[in-house]
């Protein structure tokens, strides 16, 4: 086949079957919709190309992670029983908890009930956003692939991939915001990185812990750690983070309401719900006058 491929959403609602990854600012855009929990990812990529890979799907890699993450640090990666050098990529980011099984939060009769100001990820489908430009047709492929989604890829729909580059100009344009948020985001990820160095918050997990897990799984931790770490270095004003734990705090209860779910998830949500209420409760005795002896 051509390198040529059309695509137009039927909005069959099939790919929305979890809850999205988001960036930490779209989180803070979206309290309101998704119950958040911080998550900690590690990728780690030989410093230069191994032999046989593709040097400019492994360059535009590169660059994405670099643009992502919140610190990299040099690490040797094991390949066939020999240490090779390497970088080690910490990304940071909100996910939303899956509150029903197989369906995101925001699905409302099989449409999405925030269409728009869906995140960004929901934004490039089907070619997500931290994906190498040079992985968009097999990506792609295996997208529309996949039994059950109704997308369109007959001529009616618009051009999407030309040449095996992405011509879409939405998907761009979601590609390129990923990128503006990255740099809006930096100094949030680079103040969480700081607290967990520090150890001064027992919710956040260590990076040592981050990295021992990395070939295992991803790490969450409470996303009220995220708000007031915010609000501490001045990126988010007080009023803005106790918004948003309110806000949180009136999702998750919703979300209690809504149906039957796992005892582990029940579990969550309210540990989840504890955390928040203290988090008010200290904010509004910290907000205190102090009494004069
Ligand atoms: S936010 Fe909307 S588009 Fe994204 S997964 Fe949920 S329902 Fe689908
Ligand atoms: S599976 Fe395809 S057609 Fe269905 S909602 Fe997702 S992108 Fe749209």
């Amino acid at each position: 086949m051509s390198g040529v491929r059309h695509f137009a959403c039927t909005q069959c609602g099939k790919c929305c079957n979890r809850a999205p990854e988001v960036e930490l600012s779209e989180a803070a855009s979206l309290a309101d919709v998704f119950v958040f929990r911080l998550l900690f990812r590690v990728y780690s990529l030989p410093r230069a190309p191994e032999r046989g890979a593709d040097a400019e799907v492994f360059y535009q890699k590169k660059r994405l992670l670099a643009a992502h993450a919140a610190r990299k640090s040099p690490v040797k990666l094991m390949r066939q029983s020999k240490p090779v050098d390497s970088t080690s990529y910490l990304l940071i980011s909100a996910l939303a908890l899956d509150t029903l099984p197989g369906a995101c939060a925001a699905l409302d009769e099989g449409r999405c009930s925030i269409h728009d100001r869906r995140p960004l990820g929901c934004r490039s489908v089907p070619f997500h956003y931290s994906r190498p430009h040079g992985l968009a047709l097999a990506d792609f492929d295996a997208f529309v692939a996949t039994p059950g989604y109704a997308c369109d890829t007959s001529e009616a729909g618009a051009p999407f991939l030309q040449g095996g580059r992405i011509v879409d100009a939405p998907t761009l344009q979601a590609r390129g915001d990923a990128l503006q948020l990255a740099t809006i985001d930096r100094p949030w990820k680079e103040a969480i990185v700081r607290a967990m160095k520090r150890g001064s918050d027992s919710s956040l997990p260590s990076l040592a812990d981050i990295e021992a897990n990395a070939g295992f799984a991803a790490m969450t931790a409470s996303m009220r750690t995220a708000w007031e770490i915010a609000a501490d270095t001045g990126l988010l004003g007080r009023e803005k983070a106790r918004g948003l734990i309110q806000q949180q705090l009136a999702t998750i209860e919703r979300e209690v309401q809504r149906g039957e779910r796992s005892a582990a998830d029940w579990q969550t949500l309210q540990e989840m719900c504890r955390d928040y209420r203290q988090a008010l409760r200290q904010a509004v005795v910290s907000s205190l006058p102090k009494l004069r002896r």
